[in-house]
């Protein structure tokens, strides 16, 4: 079968792999309805940290389960299946409190670039439908096992309310779908910050209500004069990076969350400036599988449509060229069609 590959930073390559096989009991094999590439696949594309090599790239998925260990009794062959980006038994103290990433037995998914892959710990980590989806759900449900379950957390952890003003630090797919899910959540005022004209039109359909196009002090003055000079209610920094972490903090008033879901690069915190700020900050991988169950009835009933988050479709066998397309921001988000 087909898997994609990183053998060094920019080296990607989709070559002919061994198909994988239930390695433990607790193990379950799925056939991809379709694949995509993740925001997180550039940071080691582009160098930043080890890894080692190759890489089987791909923790996004959804499709059929062909087969399962015999320790497996909540999925079965011939279901169609979401699971989380985060692999969790679903049953350690952390699971039960809904931080199923930080369960005790956590793993990452990887090896999802390709036709089959290996899902372990699939009774905690999958969710099975009701019935296999129409063709065009597709790309929505694969949403759901990263992006949007990762967008949803970081309004969340923002405590985002009825009635709130949100700022959306980042205008990827994970800032976009942090704009699909404070509208959800009932925000009347959301704040996307983009200076890409695609990326705002696409907030602007998701539910954003203001665009600022500044970043640095302009773009914190342009949301102090949104807000009365006060600050928003919630944040969602999906960035990563100082300046946006910053940005982040500097929008949020006092007594308001902070939810991070950009994984930090070089991100350092001044304590004094943290304490006197008076803001709380929750982040982390998002405990998507606490999310799922909602999440794929909204996009069952219709709802929500995630999946406009791809803006460009290759057969797996281009994955190469889809991460150069997102590493030079020409698309958003690249489903790979297995
Ligand atoms: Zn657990």
């Amino acid at each position: 079968m087909l898997g994609t590959l990183m053998y060094a930073p920019g080296q990607v390559k989709v070559e002919d792999v061994a198909e994988p096989s239930l390695l433990k009991p607790t193990d379950a094999i799925i056939k991809l309805a379709a694949s995509c590439i993740c925001g997180s696949d550039l940071w080691p594309y582009r160098g930043h940290g080890d890894f080692a090599q190759p890489m089987s790239m791909g923790h996004e998925y959804c499709g059929v389960v062909v087969a399962v260990g015999e320790a497996v009794c909540t999925v079965k062959p011939g279901q169609f299946v979401v699971g989380s980006f985060c692999l969790s038994d679903n049953t350690c103290p952390h699971c039960q409190y809904g931080f199923q990433s930080s369960c005790e037995q956590r793993e990452f998914m990887s090896g999802a670039q390709a036709e089959l892959a290996r899902v372990p710990l699939a009774d905690g980590t999958l969710v099975a439908l009701e019935a296999h989806p129409p063709a065009d759900l597709i790309p929505s449900l694969l949403a759901a096992s990263d992006v949007l379950g990762t967008g949803w957390y970081a309004a969340d952890a923002a405590r985002v309310q009825p009635g709130s003003t949100v700022v959306v630090v980042g205008d990827g797919a994970v800032g976009l779908m942090g704009v699909l899910s404070a509208r959800q959540m009932g925000a009347t005022r959301i704040i996307a910050m983009s200076r890409h004209k695609q990326r705002q039109e696409l907030a602007l359909e998701f539910g954003a209500t203001d665009i600022i196009a500044e970043r640095g002090e302009d773009g914190i003055a342009a949301v102090k004069a949104l807000t009365r000079h006060v600050g928003a209610d919630a944040v969602l920094e999906c960035v990563g990076t100082q300046q946006s972490m910053a940005q982040a903090l500097a929008c949020a008033r006092p007594g308001s969350m902070i939810g991070y879901v950009g994984v930090p690069h070089g991100v350092e915190f001044d304590g004094q400036q943290l304490f006197f700020g008076q803001k709380g900050m929750l982040g982390g991988p998002a405990p998507v599988r606490r999310f799922l169950p909602d999440l794929l009835a909204l996009i069952e009933t219709r709802k929500i449509n995630p999946g406009r988050v791809f803006d460009l479709e290759l057969p797996l066998a281009d994955a190469a060229a889809g991460y150069r397309a997102m590493d030079s921001r020409e698309a958003i988000k690249v489903l790979l069609r297995t």
